[in-house]
């Protein structure tokens, strides 16, 4: 095991049955909409979750897309995985969830496959798309039937769906007084543009320059999560654009093993080292060897940041040249 093999109980299996999905949002990070009707054979998902649990990996992600449009199928392989002791978290969008006794249903079927743990997404794109009420008809139903659940909702500066707003909303408020003890988590997550060059608005003290630099972390998701997308091809990552950015792809599940996949991406210096400090330090980095290199106060989202180091060939000229430099730091870091 290298310092770059994550404990295997802190690994995650990412499955994607689908980049198919009833919404169709803006700054989507896997570009889904209902016109992209790639899916993911129900084998490729057995094979994945049998070699994720063979490797010792505890969670099984199913996201997309909209899992969920893959019926039958997700129920089978969220049973495969169960039956295998993973942990099985759906993330939706929750377009399922139409009323109460529609939502108790579904939430039923799914607990019986197996799930433990849901994600409901929204925010002023979703909502686009989902009425916020199908995320409380979701939240309801799931917290009667004791599944923990967080509530993701888009951040940018100017938006009417805040968690402010989702607490005080008074289904919310309802929810909570209902089932005072199983647990809801409202959290809010940028929402970036996949594009590098294309500066978004957020709220004060988000975006990255060189006064809060040494406050962003490593990647704790690359080396730690694989996903396996609906075309078979296995990432190292589940940050939004790794369908864009080819160096993320580490082989196809028709014919690469997880194992196989996850020593490529641990040999794989950029990750390593993206995995360190992050790609927002990295990009800081780059600069002090190229003052072309413009990027403070232009991203709040590490993977926005990321896909820059990967398409910027300034970047990637400076990372080629002078990278060895860090290469001690990198590999043997100081524990
Ligand atoms: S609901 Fe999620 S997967 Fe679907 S388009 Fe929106 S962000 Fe993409
Ligand atoms: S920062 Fe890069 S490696 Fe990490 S999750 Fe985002 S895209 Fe993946």
């Amino acid at each position: 095991m290298s310092t770059f093999d994550a404990p295997s109980d802190e690994r995650v299996l990412c499955v994607m049955p689908t980049f198919q999905c009833t919404a169709e949002c803006t700054h989507c990070g896997t570009a889904s909409s209902p016109r992209d009707t790639t899916w993911l054979p129900v084998e490729h998902m057995h094979t994945a979750i049998d070699q994720a649990a063979a490797a010792g990996y505890k969670r099984v992600v199913f996201t997309g897309g909209e899992a969920t449009l893959a019926g039958k199928n997700l129920h089978q392989a969220m049973r495969g995985a169960a039956l295998l002791g993973l942990q099985v978290r759906l993330v939706t969008n929750a377009y399922w969830a139409t009323n109460d006794d529609i939502a108790a249903r579904r939430i039923h079927d799914y607990i019986c496959a197996g799930l433990s743990e849901i994600n409901l997404s929204t925010g002023d794109q979703h909502a686009r798309f989902v009425p916020l009420k199908n995320i409380f008809h979701a939240a309801r139903a799931s917290v009667a039937a004791a599944l923990d659940v967080v509530i993701m909702v888009e951040t940018v500066k100017n938006r009417s769906i805040t968690r402010e707003t989702i607490e005080n909303d008074l289904e919310m408020k309802r929810i909570r007084q209902e089932f005072p003890y199983p647990e809801i988590t409202v959290l809010e997550g940028v929402w970036s543009p996949l594009s590098p060059s294309v500066v978004e608005q957020y709220p004060d003290g988000l975006v990255i320059n060189t006064q809060n630099l040494s406050m962003r972390k490593g990647c704790d998701n690359v080396l730690t999560t694989t996903t396996v997308q609906p075309d078979g091809s296995i990432r190292a990552c589940c940050g939004i654009g790794m369908r864009f950015i080819p160096e993320l792809k580490t082989g196809n599940i028709r014919e690469t093993t997880l194992s196989e996949a996850d020593r490529t991406a641990a040999d794989d210096f950029l990750k390593q080292w993206i995995r360190l400090e992050g790609p927002e330090r990295i990009l800081a980095w780059a600069a002090t060897h190229d003052p072309e290199i413009v990027w403070e106060n232009m991203y709040a989202h590490r993977c926005q940041a990321c896909i820059r180091l990967y398409k910027d060939s300034r970047v990637k000229k400076v990372i080629m040249e002078h990278g060895a430099e860090k290469y001690a730091e990198v590999v043997y870091p100081a524990s």
